[in-house]
């Protein structure tokens, strides 16, 4: 089971998301699984690329849209992991309709955003989540609106799985995304990834002295969204391991009638050029 393959990043040396990348790969042996049953849908942007750099299925998808291939997938066939990735311009901005969507439908995916707080790939323009008054050339006086808060988000959209990690702490992201994969809905997991290039405010030494670790808050439990959200709210959403998990809910495939239980690319539709013709017509 080994998730590694040939391919060389093009990420910076130092990028974060080269951590992001091992931990997929790490856990994704741990859960046990093959490379040929994970597909990893990326969107675009820098962490986009992950999709290439892992030894399984991919989909390097359209900005913003990755989740709606994932989920294509996933209901299509359910023997398959599916892990959807991007960044937080990419998911927060364009993507944000998508990501919501998906946190309540709850479809069993799980979803990874390599937050760095900027546009990497499109060199460093201010992005959903970077912090009231950071400067860039899009920003060149501060920015003006106050950054977006994706657990916040996540936790009120129904989510019932939120996690969050920081690219340095390989072992708790891998323990993330173990129990993400685990997860039967769909689980968010939220990365700091630092991109070493163009965020020098929001750093890997910036990181370590703010963040806390859930273990590390006394009584804290997991399964209390109330809880998790005045945690994440007093902690400024500088938190990292399993914010929420809701073991109950059933997933989006549970609650459909009828979901078939073979992938649809087994299922054997016998139909005549005639009858295939006839279903085209009424799409014309
Ligand atoms: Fe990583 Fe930033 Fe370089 Fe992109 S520009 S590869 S996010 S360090």
């Amino acid at each position: 089971k080994d998730f590694r393959n040939t391919v060389k990043p093009n990420w910076c040396p130092g990028c974060g998301d080269f951590s992001v990348q091992a931990a997929i790969q790490r856990a994704a042996a741990n859960v046990g699984i093959e490379p040929n049953e994970l597909a990893v849908i990326s969107g675009i942007g820098c962490s986009g690329r992950i999709s290439g750099y892992i030894n399984s299925y991919g989909f390097h998808g359209i900005h913003g849209r990755a989740l709606p291939i994932a989920q294509g997938l996933k209901m299509a066939n359910r023997d398959l992991h599916v892990i959807a990735s991007g960044g937080d311009g990419d998911g927060f901005a364009i993507g944000m309709g998508h990501t919501i969507h998906a946190i309540r439908r709850n479809i069993d995916i799980t979803y990874i955003v390599m937050d760095n707080q900027i546009y990497g790939l499109t060199k460093g323009q201010t992005s959903p989540r970077s912090a009231a008054g950071f400067i860039t050339k899009s920003t060149p006086g501060g920015a003006i609106e106050p950054s977006l808060k994706p657990l916040e988000v996540a936790l009120t959209s129904g989510a019932t799985f939120v996690a969050q990690g920081f690219s340095t702490d390989i072992k708790e992201l891998t323990a993330l995304i173990e129990a993400g994969i685990n997860h039967k809905g769909f689980s968010f997991i939220n990365v700091f990834s630092p991109c070493v290039t163009y965020n020098k405010v929001n750093t890997y030494d910036w990181f370590k002295e703010n963040l806390t670790k859930l273990a590390d808050v006394e009584g804290y439990d997991q399964s209390d969204r109330g809880m998790a959200m005045r945690t994440v709210m007093e902690h400024e959403g500088l938190v990292t391991g399993i914010i929420y998990h809701d073991t109950e809910t059933r997933s989006y495939q549970e609650k459909v009638p009828g979901y078939s239980e073979l992938p649809l690319t087994d299922i054997d539709i016998k139909m005549s050029e005639n009858d295939f013709n006839d279903l085209i017509k009424e799409f014309m």
